[in-house]
């Protein structure tokens, strides 16, 4: 941060006051470009050295702050060249972001209070560096709310990660994250939580209706109509997917997209499925969940041994169950699912899944 400052100061943009160095927003005319801010309005004389962000006012802000005698009293400093202090708010997010990721970054990301004035003086200090294009893409998220109120400590309402994902699951989080476009406020409530783990499970279904249908015996091998429609309404779905993403990252209208390809599979799958053709439909499916993060924990690979051994066991299994042997059929259940390989008894027989935490 130190060599940071220094530089800006050898370029001139930067200067040294009374109780540190600060930054000239005149020297830099694309300010307030990001925010829209308004530079023609006189830029108030008063400096920025307070740690907070001034949502009000222009100001030169301050690139080091000088410690008072009771700041260097109690240690809370650094020495610098313009003497014992700390850096200002801004500095250090220009710094990290270029040793870490270079002179340009593709896309930052930030609450929408932070457009001005936060992210314009990283702008102005990066460029004024480095003479290029910070940041491609700027994407500003509306606050998460609670209840319908911002989470404040003050008002006790906020809510740990750790309960949310015991309560609901990560599925459930990440979905209910991704299910309002990013620029519209997102309320968390347990309701619109409870709709999110619904909405998660019903996906969630689609992708073991389909791992059932391709382990069990083919019964399709044509190439019909049905196959044809079938696999067109699945590319359809995929471009609306697509288009969705494409529109400022509509993660709202994806999941639209995704929900109406899930209703397809499971119909098509509901009937003597074409494995073939069931297994395309299928690399769609993940290819788009996996594109917002969904499911990426689930399924192990497995290898057709472990697969050969999970149906012998699982046959052990409903061999005991059809001798009512009930204490040893739910022995090797509960066994089984502590190396996280579940069965489940339907009409059809039991069927496997694998979910490792
Ligand atoms: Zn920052």
């Amino acid at each position: 941060m130190i060599e940071f400052i220094k530089a800006l100061l050898d370029k001139g943009v930067a200067y040294v006051a009374g109780d540190g160095v600060y930054f000239d927003i005149d020297k830099f005319p694309r300010y307030g470009k990001l925010s829209g801010v308004d530079v023609t309005k006189v830029k108030s004389t008063e400096r920025m050295a307070k740690d907070e962000y001034d949502k009000e006012a222009l100001h030169d802000f301050v690139l080091w702050k000088k410690s008072t005698e009771e700041e260097i009293e109690r240690g809370v400093y650094y020495d610098s060249p313009w003497g014992e202090g700390r850096p200002g708010w801004h500095i250090e997010c220009s710094v990290m972001t270029r040793s870490f990721l270079g002179d340009s970054l593709d896309i930052h990301v930030g609450g929408e209070d932070l457009a001005f004035p936060h992210h314009e003086n990283e702008i102005a200090q990066s460029e004024s560096l480095t003479g290029r294009q910070f940041v491609n893409y700027w994407m500003h998220v509306r606050h998460l709310m609670i209840n319908g109120r911002s989470m404040s400590k003050s008002l006790g309402n906020y809510v740990s990660f750790d309960e949310v994902i015991s309560k609901f699951g990560a599925e459930a989080y990440r979905y209910f994250l991704l299910s309002v476009h990013y620029r519209r406020p997102l309320d968390y409530t347990e309701e619109t939580m409870e709709i999110a783990q619904n909405s998660t499970a019903k996906l969630e279904n689609t992708l073991d209706l389909i791992d059932n249908a391709i382990r069990s015996k083919d019964k399709n091998l044509d190439f019909t109509d049905r196959e044809k429609s079938f696999l067109s309404e699945v590319y359809e779905q995929r471009r609306r997917f697509e288009e969705a993403m494409d529109d400022d990252l509509d993660t709202h209208g994806a999941l639209d997209a995704l929900h109406a390809l899930s209703g397809t599979i499971n119909e098509y799958v509901s009937e003597a499925p074409n494995k073939g053709v069931l297994l395309k439909a299928y690399e769609t499916y993940r290819k788009l969940l996996s594109a917002l993060g969904l499911f990426e924990k689930r399924g192990v690979e497995t290898d057709e041994l472990t697969e050969e051994l999970i149906v012998v066991i699982s046959k052990l299994r409903e061999k005991l169950r059809s001798e009512r042997n009930y204490q040893l059929s739910d022995w090797i259940r509960d066994l089984l699912a502590e190396t996280g390989v579940i069965l489940s008894d339907t009409k059809e027989g039991t069927s496997w899944k694998i979910e490792r935490k």
